[in-house]
Formats: structure tokens, C-alpha cells, sequence
């Protein structure tokens, strides 16, 4: 007899929503002329010391497994990173652990945290994977929201009012996807006040650090009480561009990291050895093709506001990241008929604000990791698009 469709599949794994997007770019594949801005990619390659630190790797027959937590000299060398950039210094014999992209950095931490029904809490709109990785692990999602009308800024009091007992992870990412985001050092100390008084470990993804364009970025690690209680998450994804090579780390207090390492040595094994010493590489001369790629996205990011809003699309300034996100409202569509009718009508491909939470509706997601004469035209295109409204 044949089984019921689905009912072999776990519970948990069944109820997760199904991705919208994931149609939505189906469609985009078959459209050849489609300018997408819709992947959360850098367009550039990985700069190409790089790209030739993993050809002398596979030359000089780097092909093994490497320590589980990864090599000692990619360890040593992210202490050393942190240490300088960040402001915490992790010890990399036992704080450090290297994973397969940030991706699997959060899988981890959430995997060896939660016991069935703990509840993690996330600020919303978010990066897609933080509430299926909450559920994934058993885990409880509760989506701090966050309103248009501040910027989609955290506020504190919206995080206070959304804990309730059981709440053992905060979940935070800044600067935000989607949003471009970024938390002032006065907010990331009112929250790490609350982490403390309400005993929550913090899961601190600040993959789009490096791509802080007004002031400094701030690490909420620094705050006090707050490296006793805070895993770390980076990457070389998107500051690199070395989305393909999928690395990633995690630093934090030795008893998590140890716990994270056991979910990983079962489950990963090891980052490859290739991304591993394409990562050192990274970090120890890197820093100058990383703020070549900057200064482009800077110039995109400032191009691309400002025709949104000519268009009459009102739009913020993102202060991190690459990603635009306009309000598209007063169009009188809603984000996914806008984004359907605009790749239908001119090729152009934006994410529904929707896909990252309720809270994303009546907006979209515009990457601007994307070539500036492609933006020209999309631009061009969303303009024509919205005056035929
Ligand atoms: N975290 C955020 C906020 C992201 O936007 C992304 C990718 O888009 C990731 C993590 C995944 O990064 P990685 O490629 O290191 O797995």
C-alpha cells in the first residue's frame, strides 16, 4: 500500500511554512532577460589570492578531513580577527569552532541549546532561516516585531514586551537582513541589560558587519555580561564573497562551543580543508579587496535609494548590508502582487517583503550586490513599472 503523501515525514519538519520565494525564483530561472535583485549575493567573484590560496591547496595535496573545531592556524587567525575588529578576544583552542557557513553556525548553537519547547525570541523582518532553525531543533519561534515607521530598528520595549517564560535564546543580526538595519551602542546596551536580567543566550549573527556603512559597527558581545552569554556567529560569505566555499565560525563561552562541536562532529565532521585555507588567506590579506567590494556596494546602495524614492517608492538609507528595502504601499498592491506584477510586466526580480515575516508587508527586498548597470536598468524598469500603476 502506498503511504499517505508527507505522513512519513516528521511533524515538525511538515509544519514549517513553505517558502514562497522558492516559486517565485523557479519562475525567474525561465526568464533569461530577467534582471534579478533578488539573490543575497555578492555579484563579484572571490577575489583571486583567494581563489588561487585554494588552488596551491589542492596543488600541494590538501585533501583531508582537519580537527573538528578546524584547522588551528584558521583559529588562531579569527581570534586574532575578533580580537582586532570586534574588541573580544576568544581563546582558539577551545572558544572557537569553524562550521559550514554561519548557516550551519546557527543550526548548531540552536540544536545544542534547546530542549523541546524552549522558545527563542527574533527580531522581525528576518533572515528566512531563523524560525524553521528554531523549530528544526524543537524550539518554540516568538518574532519580536519591528515597525516601518522606525526604520525597522529594534526597540527594546518591543523585546520585553514579547518575552515570556520559557524564552532561553535572543536571536539578533545586525546590520538586518532584509532590512539593512544596524543597532546603536545606547539600544545593544538596553538589550544586553535585558539579556542578562532575563538570562537569555544570544545568538549574535553579524555576518554583514564588515559592510557597516555609517559608523562603526558594535559588537553586542562587548557590552557587559554579555561574552558569558553571547555565541558569536561571522563568515567569509558575504564580505569575501565566498558564498560558494561555505565557511563560517562561531566564538563564545568554551561550555557552548564545546556543545556545539558535539552536534558537529556528528553531523559536519569538519569544514573543508579548502574553504579553510581559502579562509586564511582571507584574513590575513583580504582586508583590501573587501573594501574595494565596499566602496562599490556604498555607491550602489546610495544610486538605488535615491531612485526608489524618486520613483515614489519611499525608501531608507540601509546602514549595513546589501540589501534595499522601499516601501511599496502607496502603489495600493500588496508586496507579493507587486513583486509578481513588476516580474511579469518589466523582468524585474525583488523579494516580497513577506518572505522574511508578516512584518515585511508592503515592502520589498532589492539587493544591490548586483552590477550598476544592471541597477540602472532595474531602476528604470520599477520606475516605468510603478507609473503605469
Ligand atoms: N545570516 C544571515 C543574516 C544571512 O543573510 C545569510 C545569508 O544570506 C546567512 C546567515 C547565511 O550565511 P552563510 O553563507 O555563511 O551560511
Amino acid at each position: 500500500m502506498e503511504p499517505e503523501p508527507n505522513s512519513r515525514v516528521a511533524q515538525h519538519v511538515r509544519s514549517l511554512p513553505r517558502s514562497g520565494i522558492r516559486d517565485f525564483f523557479a519562475i525567474v530561472a525561465q526568464m533569461p532577460d530577467a534582471i534579478s535583485l533578488g539573490v543575497g549575493e555578492p555579484d563579484f567573484v572571490t577575489p583571486w589570492h583567494i581563489r588561487e590560496a585554494t588552488i596551491f591547496a589542492l596543488e600541494k595535496g590538501r585533501t583531508s578531513y582537519t580537527d573538528n573545531r578546524g584547522l588551528r592556524e584558521l583559529r588562531r587567525e579569527i581570534s586574532a580577527h575578533v580580537e582586532t575588529h570586534f574588541g573580544v578576544d576568544y581563546d582558539p583552542e577551545d572558544q572557537v569552532l569553524v562550521t559550514v557557513g554561519v548557516s550551519e553556525a546557527v543550526d548548531l548553537a540552536l540544536r545544542a541549546l534547546l530542549n523541546p519547547r524552549d522558545k527563542v525570541l527574533y527580531h522581525q523582518p528576518c533572515y528566512v532561516s531563523y524560525h524553521p532553525g528554531a523549530v528544526l531543533a524543537h524550539g518554540v519561534p516568538i518574532a519580536v516585531p519591528t515597525r516601518a515607521e522606525d526604520g525597522f530598528a529594534l526597540d527594546p520595549a518591543a523585546l520585553e514586551a514579547a518575552w515570556e517564560p520559557g524564552c532561553k535564546v535572543l536571536m539578533l543580526n545586525f546590520p538586518t537582513n532584509p532590512t539593512g538595519g544596524t543597532a546603536s551602542p545606547e539600544v545593544l546596551g538596553r538589550i544586553a541589560k535585558f539579556a542578562c536580567e532575563k538570562d537569555l543566550v544570544v545568538l549574535s549573527d553579524e555576518i554583514y558587519s564588515e559592510l557597516t556603512y555609517a559608523g562603526e559597527h558594535v559588537s553586542i558581545t562587548t557590552f557587559p555580561g554579555m561574552k558569558e552569554r553571547t555565541i558569536f556567529l561571522h563568515g567569509f560569505s558575504k564580505a569575501y564573497a565566498m558564498t560558494g566555499y561555505r565557511i563560517g565560525y562561531a566564538c563564545g563561552p568554551a561550555d557552548l562551543v564545546e556543545a556545539m562541536m558535539e552536534v558537529h562532529q556528528y553531523s559536519m565532521m569538519c569544514a573543508s580543508i579548502l574553504s579553510q585555507d581559502a579562509a586564511v588567506e582571507a584574513l590575513r590579506h583580504g582586508a583590501d579587496s573587501m573594501a574595494r567590494m565596499k566602496e562599490q556596494y556604498h555607491r550602489r546602495r546610495d544610486y538605488v535609494v535615491r531612485r526608489f524614492n524618486q520613483a515614489g517608492l519611499k525608501c531608507h538609507s540601509p546602514g549595513g548590508a546589501f540589501y534595499a528595502f522601499p516601501d511599496i504601499r502607496s502603489t495600493g498592491l500588496d508586496d507579493q502582487e507587486f513583486a509578481h506584477r513588476l516580474l511579469r510586466e518589466q523582468k524585474v526580480a525583488l523579494v516580497p517583503g513577506t518572505a522574511f515575516g508578516a512584518d515585511g508587508a508592503g515592502f520589498v527586498r532589492a539587493s544591490f550586490a548586483t552590477a550598476y548597470d544592471k541597477l540602472v536598468d532595474a531602476a528604470g524598469r520599477i520606475e516605468t513599472f510603478v507609473n503605469s500603476l
